[in-house]
């Protein structure tokens, strides 16, 4: 839907919903009283002002919870429409290594960096995490369980030197 559309409900909701079936009901009623060749009745007009006034109370009550409820929609759809705005902002980008993240785009980036974000935030949370590191990982700000393999450095023959010390060869030279 539309935000447009939404704010015009909005707005007409908030101005239509002043008279229920059932106060119109009573108008009509007290005009009867009033207005008719019957004798008046003031004692009953008086009390069908009285449920006049007690039905448009709740009637505008209604129309508080309905403006409350369509303002909240509203904002969420707003909401909704930020992050898929910012969310275009980024493209899938396959590591090195296979892994999966989102990094900004060239053409989007206004200024900014590029750099990556975590696919897990942003796809269950909606939120724009960072990765970083500078080694063969990067690691969400967020939740460092989220982890992404950028490069495959080969690891290192472990030298002598950073071998268990080892008593019966404490030169590690046998
Ligand atoms: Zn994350």
């Amino acid at each position: 839907m539309e935000l447009s559309q939404i704010n015009e409900v909005l707005g007409l909701a908030t101005s239509a919903v002043g008279l229920t079936g059932k106060a119109t009901s009573t108008v009509a009623a007290i005009k009867g009283l009033i207005e008719g060749d019957k004798p008046k009745d003031s004692g009953e007009a008086a009390k069908l002002l009285n449920a006049l006034a007690s039905e448009l109370t709740a009637a505008n009550m209604l129309n508080v919870q309905l403006s409350d409820a369509l303002k909240t929609l509203s904002q969420t759809l707003q909401r909704q429409d930020e992050f898929e705005r910012e969310k275009a902002r980024y493209e899938l980008f396959q590591t090195g290594e296979r892994d999966l993240v989102f990094r900004l785009r060239e053409d989007q980036a206004n200024g900014q960096p590029i750099h990556f974000i975590c696919p897990v935030c942003l796809n269950r949370d909606k939120l724009f995490s960072f990765i970083a590191g500078e080694g063969d990982f990067k690691v969400c700000q967020t939740d460092n369980n989220h982890v992404f393999r950028f490069r495959d450095t080969p690891i290192r023959q472990p030298s002598r030197l950073n071998t268990r010390w080892d008593p019966l060869d404490p030169y590690g030279d046998d």
